[in-house]
């Protein structure tokens, strides 16, 4: 990241800033981990636990015979907090204080407060399950629960067990106290309250539709600047095409004396770091939730918060990770809100109404609830861990019996090393690098194989959008299946179909007006693009040949079957398919081209209420097996 340390006068002498909230506690903090080994310490965005923390821990010895490790979420965190720290104790960075993330670091022998991302944390602790290097380990941002973050905690808890002497500390704004002392009974808890500065919220006064929420936050940062008082705009949007739309409409605006910058974790390091930079302009920094804890931008005073945000979310009733653009939990928006405010008072926009954000759950899913459990484990796995012979204690830890469904289906899908099912095949180690649902990771590294590998990519990226691709709005219900019908090529596989819409979207030049003629959906087809894009990616860094290679129908089908081994149906009668295996029976949906097939894999789930009231579970999308 780039120096900007000239921009920031250096905070008066004594360690860090004793002005800030946190500090009223923080005797009691010391006092609490000089007679234990744990602590959850809750305290308002910007009242100094990311920065403040580590160094009175260091003024009190704590770094004497081990290392101070704060475990961030994001990259940009660890090296941005780090660069804060080693200014506020006059120490160079990389020397007493450094940090070390996947792609960067800057770290000596010397150093005794060590910022690391949760990936390199769990490295250093696999290495190393004693923890003999730390002295403590903060887990900053704990209530994000990543998968990562929660493992990484669950190893922490493990070395004291087997006599490690590291101590650990949970931090956040928004931790669910309740929750962590029933995990950690007896846990101390130890809460500050106050921020430096306050921050004023404003809801939207009318519903603003997803398609303008692009224009709607350009309008007002364009109202925020024509106050002419100063400061930065920090504005939220859920992903990179959104962030694009942004740029455009504000460049529509033709405001003067405005710098623009993109940021998201996509950009290389040196532009994100920009942001960082102080300019003569009115900087509008428009950025996905890479900036959403965390980071203090000096100079933002106003944030625009689209109130979305793109993730991944578990549907356990369909069995699919979804990937998509969703409606942010208020936790989320309460970390955006901290990003103003922390160097002076601020403003907070909301695209969405009170009402709205009070109809919003108060906090995100755990990552562990937003996947399949088969991804869970086969991330668990890929580290080394296994519940045969290594079993770790997870927060939110799901029950014997579905670690036993899930360890089922990662050995159907060739995930599992025959010979030792503690351990992942080499295929189960490609699968698990590319950061998909097993079941399409399995489908996309076979097809690469079969030569349709970058079909089969799409076929996984239509699986898991949120949108429907081709959507049947009411009204124009007929005229829009009339159009689906000329897409369908295929009377064997859903799946097929629905990728040729993708390929005739991407002959058509993934044209908006063509979309609107055909019923397909331009903002699910955005999505998908991107999704498939970045498979392909992963899948091509991995070594896969991701070309297509025009494969004919029978070898589609054999791809698609490898993602759902345990999916089998055979017909029954009535209409009915049953699955031989766990007896689980259903009916194919009106939408399936199927007709008549003796065998088939269900691809997709829907479950309807008859008009009798009955639940009725139905295969809506689904591929003929020979
Ligand atoms: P927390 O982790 O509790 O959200 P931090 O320890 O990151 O808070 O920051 C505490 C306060 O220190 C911020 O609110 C801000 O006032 C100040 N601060 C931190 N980093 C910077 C920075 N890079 N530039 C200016 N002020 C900063
Ligand atoms: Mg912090």
């Amino acid at each position: 990241m780039a120096e900007a340390e000239s921009a920031i006068p250096p905070p008066e002498a004594g360690i860090g800033n004793p002005d800030l909230p946190i500090w009223q506690v923080m005797p009691q903090v010391m006092e609490t981990l000089k007679n234990g080994n744990r602590l959850s310490l809750i305290s308002e965005t910007g009242s100094g636990k990311s920065t403040q923390v580590p160094q009175a821990l260091y003024a009190e010895g704590f770094a004497d015979k081990g290392k101070i490790f704060v475990v961030e979420n994001r990259v940009d965190v660890a090296a941005e907090v780090a660069r804060r720290v080693a200014r506020e104790m006059h120490v160079p960075l990389g020397s007493k204080v450094g940090y070390v993330t996947g792609p960067e670091s800057r770290i000596s022998d010397d150093s005794r407060i060590v910022f690391m991302t949760s990936g390199v944390f769990k490295n250093i602790i696999r290495n190393d399950p004693s923890l003999s290097q730390a002295s403590v380990v903060l887990f900053d941002e704990f209530d994000e629960r990543y998968l990562l973050s929660d493992i990484g905690l669950a190893l922490t808890e493990k070395s004291q067990g087997k006599g490690g002497d590291a101590k650990f500390v949970l931090m956040s704004a928004t931790l669910n106290a309740a929750k962590i002392s029933e995990h950690f009974p007896g846990i101390p808890l130890i809460e500050a309250a106050g921020r430096p500065y306050p921050v004023d919220v404003h809801f939207s006064d009318r519903s603003v539709r997803e398609d303008e929420i692009p224009r709607e936050a350009a309008r007002i940062v364009a109202a925020i600047h024509e106050t002419d008082s100063p400061g930065d705009v920090l504005i939220f949007m859920p992903g990179k095409s959104e962030i694009s739309r942004t740029i455009s409409e504000l460049k529509n605006l033709n405001l003067k004396g405005v710098s623009v910058m993109p940021l998201h974790a996509e950009l290389p390091l040196a532009e994100r770091a920009r942001v960082f930079e102080p300019s003569p302009e009115r900087k509008i920094i428009i950025s996905t939730n890479v900036a959403e804890r965390g980071l203090t931008i000096d100079g933002v005073r106003y944030v625009v918060d689209s109130g979305q945000v793109r993730m991944q979310e578990y549907d356990s009733e369909r069995d699919i990770a979804i990937l998509g653009t969703m409606p942010c939990a208020r936790d989320s928006m309460l970390q955006r809100q901290g990003r103003a405010g922390r160097t002076a008072p601020g403003e907070y926009y909301s695209l969405i109404t009170r009402q709205e954000y009070e109809s919003r759950p108060t906090e995100t899913r755990p990552e562990i609830l937003r996947s399949p459990l088969r991804s869970v484990l086969l991330q668990i796995k890929a580290m080394g861990y296994s519940a045969e012979h290594d079993p770790i204690r997870l927060m939110d830890m799901p029950g014997k019996d579905q670690w036993k469904a899930a360890h089922q289906q990662l050995r159907l899908l060739g995930a599992l090393n025959p010979d030792d099912e503690a351990k992942l095949s080499p295929f189960g180690e490609d699968m698990s690098e590319l950061g998909c649902d097993p079941r399409d990771a399995a489908m996309i590294l076979q097809g690469s194989f079969l030569g349709c590998g970058r079909d089969m990519a799409v076929i996984a990226a239509i699986r898991s959008a949120n949108r429907k691709l081709l959507p049947t709005p009411a009204g124009e219900r007929d005229a829009a299946e009339r159009q689906h019908r000329k897409f369908f090529v295929s009377d064997t596989s859903d799946l097929i179909n629905h990728l040729n819409v993708y390929r005739q979207a991407e002959i058509n030049g993934f044209d908006s007006n063509w979309c609107r003629e055909n019923f397909v959906s331009f903002p699910a087809l955005r999505e998908i693009r991107q999704a498939a894009g970045d498979l392909m990616r992963n899948a091509g860094d991995l070594g896969y040949d991701m070309e297509s290679r025009d494969a004919g129908e029978q070898t589609l089908r054999q791809a698609i079957a490898t993602g759902f081994p345990d999916r089998v149906f055979h017909y029954m009668v009535g209409g009915w398919y049953q699955n031989l295996e766990t007896g689980q029976r259903a009916k194919l949906g009106r939408d399936s081209v199927i007709s008549r097939a003796q065998r088939i894999i269900a691809n997709d789930f829907i479950r309807i209420t008859t008009k009798e009231g009955e639940e009725l579970p139905l295969i809506s999308a689904a591929t003929v097996i020979t």
